[in-house]
């Protein structure tokens, strides 16, 4: 059987998720695709290759994805309303986002018996602009976390600030993972497009790709997707 032509811009997504999948695999990290401003089109073209993990910032898209996908895992890492909490806590396989108790408290209510992997979002620059738990606040939100039904604190993620010192950032973070956890036993979601070898250098265990891998098949440049 011949295989079905793809469009010239699949074909160049799927030469560059190979090049990445091959560069991470060899670090032992996973990738997970970022896939908020991406077509439809082009998560699929991903699954034909082999891609599993994704990463959406909206949940209502998430939910959507989710149920179109179900063999897949469906990554939230966006800012989350608790009102929306129950397409996190139905659909998510792990939340990367979590900053705030009281949300939590909203997805762990919603959970009905599922267990929720979670990662603590750090604001490991202290940037008043950016979400994410303060350093000096983690331990005591990890405690409160812990506490509540169905959440399992898998481990910690960051966005870098982007002034140069990302390999630094990095590098606190995954001090404040060997502390928190006692070791390297917690996750580090960290590293972007711009970012993910010094993330990978300092420890990632994930790093999260968006524009590197979907570029010009972005859904706000192609309106008609
Ligand atoms: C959009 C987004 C990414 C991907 O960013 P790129 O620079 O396009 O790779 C990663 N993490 C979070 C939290 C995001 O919102």
């Amino acid at each position: 059987m011949t295989k079905p032509m793809l469009p010239e811009s699949l074909a160049a997504l799927c030469r560059r998720w190979h090049q990445l999948q091959d560069e991470l695999s060899a670090d032992g990290v996973t990738m997970l695709a970022i896939s908020k401003y991406a077509p439809d089109v082009a998560v699929q073209a991903l699954i034909d290759q082999g891609q599993r993990c994704f990463g959406e910032s909206r949940p209502q898209q998430l939910r959507d994805r989710a149920l179109c996908w179900p063999d897949c895992q469906w990554h939230m890492i966006g800012p989350l309303q608790k009102n929306k909490a129950k397409y996190i806590a139905r659909h998510a396989a792990m939340w990367h986002s979590c900053d705030d108790l009281d949300t939590a408290v909203a997805v762990s209510r919603q959970l009905d018996g599922r267990t929720l992997p979670v990662l603590i979002q750090v604001n490991i620059a202290g940037n008043p602009d950016q979400h994410g738990v303060a350093p000096e606040a983690l331990p005591a939100f990890a405690g409160a976390l812990s506490a509540l039904d169905g959440v399992v604190l898998h481990g910690l993620m960051a966005m870098a600030p982007q002034d140069g010192n990302e390999l630094q950032a990095f590098q606190s973070m995954r001090n404040l993972r060997d502390e928190l956890f006692g070791g390297s036993v917690g996750l580090l979601s960290m590293g972007m497009s711009n970012d993910y070898r010094a993330a990978v250098t300092a420890g990632a265990g994930m790093v999260r790709l968006g524009s590197i891998l979907f570029g010009d098949l972005d859904i706000r440049n192609n309106k008609d997707n």
